[in-house]
């Protein structure tokens, strides 16, 4: 079977991540046969520090797995940290307390971000040796494709070229279809930007950016050993449990925000070889991102937990690993306008579309990037097959797509930034402010369930919609605001009453 073929049957897809890897999957499936992957990484599944991170893939990223044949099963079986099901959070003075945080609807799939770009590109070429990969290429370059020549069949195709960083050969591809799915720094994104009038897009060919609270921060990981101990020095001796994720609070925090620092400690392994991540993410100019001496970056991380038998769970060649390792920094919310895009001469045909962090890029504070990205490649496979099935053109199915993503793409966009805008501590008043109102939503969803919910950061992770999690919080906004006034209102009320009733008994008295 393929596609629309006449119109579209060569898919270019920019970008090897977890997007891309699963287009080519889904596009494979739905009958599309002539598909490439380029990728600028010499090696798109190669263990890189900057991908060491683990995920957390919920109801919502987890139905594409189950919807391509058989990848479900193998994610679960190589990829996936199974055991994860609480969190904890561990004092500089060793006490622990477990987070009270309503679990997800449905289990919380782990994955570790590298491991499960090896499972994928197993899955792509095991199951479709023709789909065709290159990699170590980056995209530079769109060229506008020619106008056909009047009265011939349509046949025109996107140009795209690639630099190859090996010999610095230059690529001409060509394709029916673009899928940029090269990550939040895109460079599609940028380039059709570029073309400005010469493309059509229906909200416009711009690129809205703005920080986030997040934005800028910068992030490192270092493997511990599976089992650190978290209990302090002269109390029984406790381990980490491989069942819970656990933030260490650094001892320095609140004395020196230049060298303080927190430790989240994920796994990310599967099976038994789940090991523990240590995730550290801080503001730009901390310390610990620039330090390159290994003895010295031991020296912070004693500083900050010195209950952690550092020696006992960190490898030397690890630190040494830490501090050789360039920190990456947390994306702006950034996005094109529009999800697709079409030649303006050649309205009918191929064309660009957009999904992942390029088409939606932001800090993880919401832990939903990737979740999103599935989402958006599960659609794209739901209207490709419908489109095989029924004929419909790759015009209408990059419309369709546009139509199906663009509201739920925008509405996360707002929540990525009231979701947990100050997990990592970048404002302290900021991160009150949401531990309260995480608080208060909490208590009014179990008293009055119908009317309100909990916060945007525990409804998200609840296999809603993100339109459906907007509205809810809005509903629940507007019973705040109502309960609020309500309890202002009462005892102004009270005083009104009582000032007219002791003007009244003034009156009598004259
Ligand atoms: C620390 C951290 C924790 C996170 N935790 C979560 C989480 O718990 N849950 C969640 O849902 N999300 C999480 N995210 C977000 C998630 O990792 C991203 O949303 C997701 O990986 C994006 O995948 P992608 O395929 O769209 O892009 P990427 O993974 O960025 O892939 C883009 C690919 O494009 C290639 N490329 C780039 N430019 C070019 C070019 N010019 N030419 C050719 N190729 C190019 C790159 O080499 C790369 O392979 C987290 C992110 C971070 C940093």
């Amino acid at each position: 079977m393929s596609l629309d073929s006449a119109v579209c049957s060569k898919v270019l897809i920019v970008g090897a991540g977890i997007a891309g890897y699963t287009t080519a999957a889904s596009l494979a499936e739905a009958g599309f046969q002539d598909i490439t992957v380029v990728d600028a990484r010499p090696d798109p599944t190669v263990f890189e520090w900057e991908r060491a991170y683990s995920l957390v893939l919920y109801q919502t990223g987890q139905r594409l797995l189950r919807s391509l044949p058989k990848l479900d099963e193998l994610v679960k079986r190589e990829a996936l940290c199974q055991h994860v099901r609480v969190d904890a959070v561990v004092a500089p003075n060793g006490g622990v307390s477990m987070s009270s945080r309503r679990p997800p609807a449905g289990p919380v799939y782990w994955l570790l971000k590298a491991r499960m770009l090896q499972v994928l590109d197993k899955y792509v070429r095991g199951r479709h040796p023709g789909v065709r990969f290159i990699t170590g290429a980056s995209v530079k370059e769109v060229l506008l494709p020619d106008a056909p020549p009047a009265g011939t069949a349509p046949s025109v195709r996107t140009r795209v070229l690639v630099a190859h960083a090996a010999d610095g050969r230059d690529q001409l591809l060509e394709a029916d279809l673009l899928i940029a799915s090269d990550g939040s720094n895109s460079v599609l994104r940028t380039l059709f930007s570029k073309l400005g009038s010469q493309v059509d897009s229906e909200y416009g060919t711009g690129i809205y950016s703005r920080p986030s609270a997040a934005t800028g921060m910068r992030h490192k990981g270092v493997v511990l050993d599976a089992r650190p101990v978290i209990s302090p020095p002269g109390a029984p001796v406790q381990y980490a449990e491989p069942s819970v994720t656990y933030t260490l609070r650094g001892a320095r925090a609140g004395r020196d925000p230049a060298t303080a620092f927190d430790m989240m400690l994920l796994p990310v392994g599967a099976g038994d070889r789940v090991a523990r991540r240590g995730a550290i993410t801080v503001a730009a100019g901390h310390a610990l991102m620039d330090v390159k001496d290994t003895d010295e970056a031991l020296r912070l991380f004693r500083e900050n937990f010195p209950n952690l038998r550092l020696e006992d769970c960190v490898l030397r060649a690890e630190m040494h690993k830490f501090v050789s390792t360039t920190a990456s920094a947390f994306p702006a919310v950034t996005r094109p306008h529009s999800l697709v895009a079409h030649f303006r001469h050649v309205p009918r045909q191929g064309g660009v579309l957009f999904l992942g962090d390029a088409a939606h890029g932001f800090p993880p504070d919401s832990a939903q990037g990737i979740n999103c990205a599935l989402q958006d490649v599960d659609v794209l496979l739901r209207l490709a097959r419908s489109a095989a099935a029924s004929g419909t053109s790759t015009h209408d199915l990059l419309t369709a797509y546009e139509a199906a993503r663009h509201g739920e793409t925008w509405t996360l966009m707002e929540l990525a930034a009231v979701a947990a805008p100050y997990q990592y501590g970048q404002s302290r008043l900021g991160a009150a402010r949401a531990a309260v109102s995480k608080r208060v939503r909490a208590a009014l969803a179990a008293v009055a369930p119908g009317v309100c919910s909990p916060h945007v950061d525990t409804l998200i992770r609840q296999g809603l919609t993100y339109r459906e999690v907007r509205s809810r919080d809005r509903r629940t906004g507007a019973a705040l605001w109502v309960l609020g006034g309500t309890l202002l209102a009462a005892p102004l009320a009270a005083v009104a009453a009582a000032a007219a009733a002791s003007r009244c008994t003034g009156d009598a008295a004259v």
